[in-house]
């Protein structure tokens, strides 16, 4: 679960108000958070119950959020560049496992990076301070469907 509240008092103490159109924003993000929209389609997600709500305005602020830490891009290798919502805590990213039949994108909520992180630190001198990791292959939908085809 996001603490909306941490985000919004995240934002007050970098000296930007809350907006309407802001948390309208971060609400359509927190709601739409496995599904990693677009600039548009979090346009899309907003319009219905805010029409005078443009993509300019969107992207302005998409943009703001994201210059202050509090989304982040996520970049799956499919020509669109993607939003969610920045863990509060500095932690490292979590990963995501992405099905290149049905393009459904898997959370991993734990880091499960940490052996490695060891062996850089000791085999290279080596800090990770964080990671973008994306796993490519089938969900298990897709699996069973290519089984029942045989
Ligand atoms: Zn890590
Ligand atoms: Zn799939
Ligand atoms: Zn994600």
């Amino acid at each position: 679960m996001i603490p909306i509240d941490t985000i919004y008092n995240n934002l007050k103490a970098k000296g930007y108000k809350l907006t309407r159109q802001r948390k309208i924003i971060i609400e359509a993000l927190i709601e739409h958070r496995k599904e990693h929209l677009t600039v548009e389609q979090i346009h899309q997600a907003v319009r219905h119950s805010n029409p005078e709500i443009g993509l300019a305005t969107v992207y302005r602020n998409v943009k703001l959020l994201c210059d202050l830490g509090i989304i982040e891009t996520l970049n799956l290798n499919d020509g669109f560049v993607r939003y969610e919502i920045a863990p509060v805590q500095k932690k490292h990213r979590h990963h995501h496992l992405i099905c290149t039949n049905c393009h459904q994108v898997i959370e991993v909520e734990e880091d499960l990076m940490d052996s490695i992180e060891q062996i850089f630190a000791k085999n290279y001198g080596f800090k990770v301070s964080d990671h973008e990791t994306k796993f490519y292959g089938l969900c298990a939908r897709c699996q069973n469907r290519n089984d029942r085809k045989g």
